[in-house]
């Protein structure tokens, strides 16, 4: 296989609404939270892919929960990246912020970020423009959605809004490849926070017509969600001015409480 056959990148969708995404050059493969093996064995075999390492963002089982049948299946020597602490089943390499991830096979050279805030421990996967990949690529877990952002299981707004604050820096172009399709539920939320965001409202009608044709609202790009994304928008003021309406508070100093107020409200949506 020629080293600058351009990469890509699909879904394996996989229990309700996941999406393990795979990296691949035509013949070998990465994958990002593998929650489950089975439809990742099937899209190998189908495609006569080999997989040469797993990804994964944090320890959440539905994006840990195919590890161990995956090494089973295909060697317990398949590198397997993850974030520090416990609960990563077979994981063999700690990835910290600003390491440099090197794969030969399929070619691909990822930076790794670390995003605290849906977990404590949450990392992304960057690969900037390089000679097999022509827009960069953000693989980002549970932190950012299409028009949305995670929960926050164990970190708090602070951390949340630093994360996505690193990605809002990241090149516009980037391509975003969450873990979840939760963009039409996200989007009735974006627009009750901001109704009369134009990008918003003509988003919204695309996002359906993908979902009523059964394809991926994703990848997204950090460009488009800083433009409907409210928890990426908590600098902006219809923002600012819905989340001191919805809390009664008079003042929200910093984006962080923004997001607090937001992320609460979601929460409860
Ligand atoms: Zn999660
Ligand atoms: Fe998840």
């Amino acid at each position: 296989m020629d080293k600058n056959t351009l990469l890509q990148v699909w879904p394996i969708p996989a229990f309700d609404d996941n999406y393990i995404w795979r990296i691949h050059d035509g013949s070998a493969a990465l994958v990002v939270d593998p929650g489950d093996a089975g439809p990742v064995l099937k899209y190998l075999e189908r495609n006569k892919l080999s997989l040469s390492g797993i990804l994964i963002t944090h320890h959440h089982a539905d994006h840990t929960g195919g590890i161990l049948n995956l090494l089973e299946a295909l060697g317990s020597d398949l590198p397997v990246y993850g974030p520090v602490g416990d609960g990563i089943p077979g994981r063999a390499v700690v990835a910290m912020q600003d390491d440099k991830i090197e794969i030969p096979s399929p070619r691909i050279s990822l930076k790794v970020i670390e995003v605290p805030g849906h977990t404590l421990t949450h990392i992304a996967y960057f690969a900037n423009m390089q000679a097999n990949v022509v827009e960069p690529m953000l693989f980002c877990g549970d932190t950012l959605f299409a028009s949305g952002c995670g929960r926050l299981f164990e970190g708090t707004p602070t951390q949340m809004s630093e994360s996505l604050g690193k990605f809002a820096s990241l090149p516009k172009n980037t391509l975003v490849y969450c873990t979840h399709e939760y963009t039409l539920s996200n989007i009735r939320f974006a627009l009750a926070v901001e109704p009369n965001n134009l990008n918003l409202i003509s988003w919204s009608d695309r996002a359906h017509s993908l979902r009523n044709q059964k394809l991926p609202t994703l990848p997204t790009t950090i460009g488009q969600e800083l433009q409907v994304n409210p928890f990426m928008r908590c600098d902006q003021p219809e923002v600012i001015a819905m989340a001191k309406e919805v809390s009664g508070q008079d003042q929200l100093p910093t984006t962080a409480h923004v997001l607090a107020v937001i992320r609460a409200w979601k929460d409860r949506f």
